[in-house]
């Protein structure tokens, strides 16, 4: 009889330790199902701050509040090394005429960006400035996922960065 309670007993903890557990796993998909179906948020207000950002160079470009104009060819959300690779390429593309006006190219784009801080403060700001990589472990990674011819031109673009930046 005393083997029998102790068996329900066992499977009633085990029970309620299988429910407790789909319970939290439930809470944290329903959390993470209402923040996908959130939109994005603008940046917080008071974001830290890398001691190097306090005598930035080129202060005087950071805060730029121009008129926002009525018309744009490309509106540029964020200002960080995305929407700046992204401007700089589109004005070098500019000679391909990038407008599609059939002017040749010869006019660059009207573009806008849109920045809810100062100009480069995000993250690009920010970071530790590390731009080795290491092909060693990178390529045995990159090839089981990508392939490896795929797997050589990321590798490479990655060891071309100090040149590109040197340039830049
Ligand atoms: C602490 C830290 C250390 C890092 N170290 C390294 C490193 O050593 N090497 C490396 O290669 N990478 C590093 N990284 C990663 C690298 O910095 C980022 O991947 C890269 O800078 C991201 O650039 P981004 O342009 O996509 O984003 P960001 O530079 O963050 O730019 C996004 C911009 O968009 C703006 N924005 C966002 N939402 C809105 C909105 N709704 N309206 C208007 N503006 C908006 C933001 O204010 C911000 O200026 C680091 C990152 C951090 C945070």
């Amino acid at each position: 009889m005393g083997g029998v309670i102790s068996s329900i007993q066992s499977s009633i903890t085990a029970i309620t330790s299988v429910i407790r557990t789909i319970s939290t796993l439930n809470a944290k998909y329903q959390a993470l199902l209402q923040r996908i179906e959130t939109g994005p948020f603008t940046p917080v207000d008071n974001p830290t701050e890398s001691y190097w950002m306090r005598d930035a160079p080129f202060p005087e470009i950071g805060d730029v509040i121009g008129e926002i104009p009525e018309e744009a060819d490309v509106v540029v959300v964020g200002s960080g090394i995305t929407g700046a690779a992204a401007v700089k390429t589109l004005y070098e593309l500019s000679g391909d005429d990038v407008n599609g006006d059939g002017d040749g190219g010869k006019k660059a784009p009207r573009i806008v960006v849109l920045e809810a801080r100062q100009l480069c403060s995000g993250a690009t700001a920010r970071n530790g400035g590390h731009i080795k990589c290491t092909p060693h472990e990178e390529f045995s990674r990159l090839r089981k996922t990508l392939g490896e011819e795929r797997a050589r031109k990321v590798v490479r673009m990655q060891m071309r960065h100090l040149d590109v930046l040197k340039k830049l």
